[in-house]
């Protein structure tokens, strides 16, 4: 565990929260300011800041975790679509540095935006970018 790292101690239990599911290696709470109904984040129980820190095991197995609490999500809320979100650094939105992947139930019209503008660059900086990282 990381000293004062908020999530560590919601994920080992020492702080309440309200879990939706749990196994050895994660815990999934409720997000205590939902963008919507359900939304809930998976913690790992293992300290990690960010996606460059995560464990290859913990890496593997949270889009498991993802896909089951998915499933259970849409069964029980009647929810039409799922984003899952996941930032890593400040510069990237994130806000507490203990890993984490954020389950967020979208409706009809409820009016979130999960989005980004879309840029135009040239075909020759798409190739300059592939060949940086290919
Ligand atoms: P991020 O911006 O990706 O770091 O997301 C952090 C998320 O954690 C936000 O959606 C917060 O609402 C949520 N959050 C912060 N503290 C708590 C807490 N004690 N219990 C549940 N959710 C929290
Ligand atoms: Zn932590």
């Amino acid at each position: 565990m990381a000293d004062n790292c908020i999530f560590c101690k919601i994920a080992a239990g020492e702080i309440p929260s309200r879990t939706i599911y749990e196994d050895e290696a994660f815990r999934v709470i409720l997000d205590l300011g939902p963008a919507t109904r359900g939304h809930a984040l998976i913690l790992p129980k293992k300290h990690a800041a960010n996606l460059f820190e995560l464990p290859e095991e913990d890496a593997k197995n949270v889009l498991l975790v993802a896909k089951k609490v998915a499933a259970n999500m849409k069964e029980k809320l009647g929810m039409d679509g799922l984003n899952l979100v996941q930032n890593n650094g400040e510069v990237a939105g994130q806000t507490v540095m203990h890993f984490h992947m954020h389950l967020i139930p979208r409706y009809q019209k409820d009016g979130e935006m999960v989005l980004w503008t879309p840029t135009e660059p040239s075909a020759e900086e798409l190739d300059a970018v592939k060949e940086q990282l290919s």
